[in-house]
């Protein structure tokens, strides 16, 4: 068994900045050398997560606006109470969709369906820089 890891790093525009990130995965499982096992894509940050979705506008708006009807733009948080901070919706958007995601190869191919991309979600309210710990592991 062997396990490749890459830290990938890039800015992101601030709240629902939603990157495909596909090609960037698939690059370094290239890359890794291995064929079969799995890949592990995690963000480490509690303002950003990882999911997949068919990556196309109309669905990124579809999944910006439900997210906002989940932890909404106009409530109160206890979080900026505390911290004085004003990005608490942002927190629990992150904490409900997650931060990694495994997915796994078989002769060098993710086993994504044909319509599911890899999607980085920027949810703080202010443009980031991030970090993506991508680890590869199998053979
Ligand atoms: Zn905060």
């Amino acid at each position: 068994m062997m396990i490749y890891r890459k830290v990938v790093e890039f800015e992101t525009r601030g709240e629902n900045d939603f990157i495909n990130i596909t090609d960037t995965i698939e690059g370094i499982i290239r890359e890794s050398g291995i064929t079969n096992g799995i890949v592990n894509i995690f963000v480490p940050g509690s303002t950003a997560a990882v999911t997949t979705f068919e990556y196309e506008p109309g669905l990124k708006t579809d999944i910006a606006q439900a997210l906002a009807r989940i932890a909404p733009d106009d409530i109160e948080y206890e979080h900026h109470k505390r911290w004085g901070d004003d990005n608490g919706r942002s927190h629990v958007k992150a904490a409900i969709v997650g931060p990694s995601l495994t997915i796994p190869i078989e002769n060098g191919r993710l086993l994504c369906g044909t319509w599911q991309q890899i999607v980085f979600l920027e949810l703080d309210t202010r443009p980031r820089r991030r970090r993506l710990i991508v680890t590869v592991m199998g053979e």
